[in-house]
C-alpha cells in the first residue's frame, strides 16, 4: 500500500485528489493537510462517512506523525516550492500539480531531488487529452509555424497564463523558432488585448470565466487555412488517472520528472 498524504486537501484539486486516493486499492489515505478547515474529518469534507483523518495546517508535523511515502500537493505557487523540499527534506517523494513555480525553484528542486536520490512528478496538467492537446501542436508547429494560444479557466485561478500554455509555447517555440505573429508596426489600443508573448514570440492570451474549469485551444494559421488543436476538462476528474499514474510512478523515480507526457510516453 502507497502511503499518501494530500496538500491543498481543501481546495478543488486537492477535494477530488482525496475521493480518489480514498478509492484507490492499492493507496492509503494518512493525512491531508490545508490552511483552512483544521480539525475537519476528510469525510465530512467530501460528504461521506467519517474516515478518521482530519484536516491539519502544519505539513511537516503530519510528514513526521504519519510517514507517507507519497505527498501530493495542489496548493498555491507561493506555497509549492516550500512544501516540496518539506517533502524531500522528510524522505517523502512530491507529486505536484500546482503551477506557478519559477524557473529558479524548479532548478532547486531539481538539484535537491537528484541529491536526495528521491522521485518526484511534477506536471502542469495530468489530463492524457492536455497532454496529446500539447503534443499534436508541436507537431503541427512543425508544418504550420504561425500559432496562438487561448487558455480558459475558472475565474479562481492564481496564476496567468496556465503552464500548460506555458509549456505549450515552451514546446511549439522550440519547433518553429522565433516568430513575431502580426504586424511590427500594430498598435494595442486597449494594453494588452494582443496578449502576452512567451519566448520565441507565441502569444497567450487568458480567458477567465466562471463555469469553466480547464480549457485550451491552439490555433495555427496557413496559407488560405487555420487548423484548432483543442482540449476541454470538463470536470476535475479529468486529472485523476494522471494522478493515480504519477502517485505510483513516483515510487520507483530518482530525480525530478517534469511533464506526465515523460510518464505516458517513454
Ligand atoms: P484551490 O484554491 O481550490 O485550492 C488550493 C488549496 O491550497 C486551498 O484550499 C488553500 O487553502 C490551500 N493552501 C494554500 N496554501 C497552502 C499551504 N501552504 N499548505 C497547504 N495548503 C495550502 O485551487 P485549485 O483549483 O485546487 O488548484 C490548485 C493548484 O493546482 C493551482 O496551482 C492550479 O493551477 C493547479 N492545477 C493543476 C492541475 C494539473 O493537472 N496539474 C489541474 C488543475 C489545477
Amino acid at each position: 500500500m502507497i502511503r499518501v498524504v494530500v496538500s491543498g486537501a481543501s481546495g478543488r484539486m486537492g477535494r477530488e485528489v482525496l475521493k480518489t486516493v480514498l478509492q484507490a486499492g492499492d493507496m492509503v489515505l494518512v493525512g491531508a493537510v490545508d490552511v483552512r478547515g483544521e480539525g475537519q474529518d476528510v469525510g465530512s469534507l467530501l460528504g461521506v462517512p467519517e474516515t478518521g483523518i482530519t484536516l491539519q495546517t502544519a505539513l511537516e508535523r503530519v510528514l513526521v506523525e504519519t510517514s507517507p511515502d507519497v505527498m501530493v500537493d495542489f496548493t498555491t505557487p507561493d506555497a509549492v516550492a516550500e512544501n516540496i523540499k518539506v517533502a524531500l527534506h522528510h524522505g517523502v517523494r512530491p507529486v505536484v500539480g500546482t503551477t506557478g513555480m519559477s524557473t529558479g525553484e524548479l532548478q532547486e528542486i531539481r538539484t535537491l531531488a537528484e541529491q536526495l536520490k528521491l522521485g518526484c512528478v511534477i506536471a502542469p496538467n495530468f489530463a492524457i487529452g492536455a497532454v496529446l492537446m500539447m503534443r499534436f501542436a508541436a507537431e503541427a508547429a512543425r508544418y504550420l509555424p504561425h500559432v496562438e494560444i487561448i487558455e480558459l479557466h475558472h475565474d479562481q485561478k492564481l496564476d496567468a497564463p496556465s503552464g500548460t500554455a506555458l509549456k505549450t509555447a515552451e514546446l511549439v517555440a522550440a519547433v518553429r523558432g522565433d516568430i513575431r505573429q502580426g504586424l511590427p508596426a500594430e498598435m494595442e489600443k486597449i494594453p494588452g488585448v494582443r496578449g502576452g508573448a512567451f519566448d520565441g514570440g507565441v502569444r497567450i492570451h487568458s480567458v477567465r470565466l466562471p463555469g469553466l474549469v480547464a480549457h485550451q485551444e491552439v490555433i495555427f494559421g496557413g496559407l488560405g487555412q487555420t487548423l484548432s488543436i483543442r482540449h476541454d476538462s470538463i470536470s476535475r476528474e479529468s486529472f485523476m488517472p494522471g494522478v493515480l499514474l504519477a502517485i505510483r510512478r513516483v515510487m520507483h523515480l530518482e530525480g525530478v520528472v517534469y511533464g506526465l507526457e515523460n510518464l505516458l510516453f517513454e
